[in-house]
């Protein structure tokens, strides 16, 4: 298999498939920081992807999911027992969406958010270098979750290592910690969740783990993809009954001179832009 670096890498494959060739056959790809990650946001992708024989999702969490609250029935496991648990509800998302290939890199949050610590980099790029994913999925820079960042910046660096026809042809930057309806209207990439609501409700349900402490994730997540797609356009009949709302970020993972800061602080400028002359127009 792939020489990574992270000594705790975690691989399932679900259909038992060789691990090298279940990564090679990717189509659509998230890197998510932590486990559930890639189910709150990249269920457009698992989603076109269930069932297909073409098409392939493979999922990467980067972090090693320590530190999470603990509660209920699991008040008394040890912090490497929850490590544990969370690894398993991720195989088992994996399991129920059908995924590719499930990789769980175990990096502690810490090393994640070190811009000096190159080795979450050189194993995104080495992951992304075999696997080649068409679509990528990733946290969107403006997320007020740390680590969320953090990896968003660490999958940038490692995809402008590598040559600009193998980077991927489109990467969406998703809604998680903070939604994506500030955004004005017209740079919002709307991702259809509707797809197999069941599906989606065992995939978000899966992450007991999470959830029993009290934070529904799996109804907050339903919910606001419903509010998405009911808020969107105030005259227009819904298409869709669940939308996830996504930053286009291929512009700045094709071209190099893009700054991701100048990037993102844009979308901000527009939605101040968006705002006053709203306001102006009525008399404000
Ligand atoms: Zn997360």
């Amino acid at each position: 298999m792939l020489k990574l670096k992270s000594v705790d890498t975690a691989v399932f494959v679900p259909d038992q498939s060789d691990e090298a060739f279940a990564l090679a056959r990717t189509t659509h790809m998230c890197v998510g920081a932590h486990q559930d990650d890639q189910e709150f946001m990249a269920y457009h992708g698992i989603a076109a992807c269930y069932g297909s024989k073409d098409l392939w999702f493979s999922g990467v969490t980067v972090t090693d999911g320590s530190g999470s609250s603990r509660t209920g029935l699991y008040a008394n496991t040890s912090n490497a027992e929850m490590m544990e648990i969370r690894k398993r509800e991720q195989n088992k998302a994996a399991f129920v969406g059908d995924y590719g290939i499930q990789i769980q890199l175990g990096y502690p949050s810490k090393a994640v958010k070190d811009a000096a610590s190159l080795a979450v980099v050189d194993d995104l790029e080495t992951i992304f270098r075999f696997a080649q994913p068409d679509v990528l999925y990733v946290h969107n820079p403006a997320d007020k979750h740390d680590t969320h960042v953090a990896v968003f910046l660490r999958c940038l660096t490692a995809l402008r290592r590598i040559p600009v026809k193998e980077r991927p042809s489109t990467v969406y930057g998703c809604e998680i910690w903070r939604s994506l309806d500030w955004l004005v209207d017209d740079e919002k990439v709307a991702l259809d969740a509707g797809a197999r609501p069941n599906l989606a409700a065992a995939l978000d349900g899966v992450f007991d783990s999470q959830i029993a402490g009290g934070k529904r994730y799996d109804l907050a997540v339903h919910g606001r993809r419903m509010a998405n797609a009911t808020f969107f356009e105030s005259h227009a009949v819904d298409a869709t009954d669940s939308l996830s709302w996504a930053m286009d970020l291929t512009p700045l993972v094709q071209d190099d001179s893009l700054d991701p800061l100048t990037y993102t602080l844009g979308y901000i400028e527009r939605l101040r832009e968006d705002v006053a002359g709203r306001l102006k127009r009525f008399g404000g």
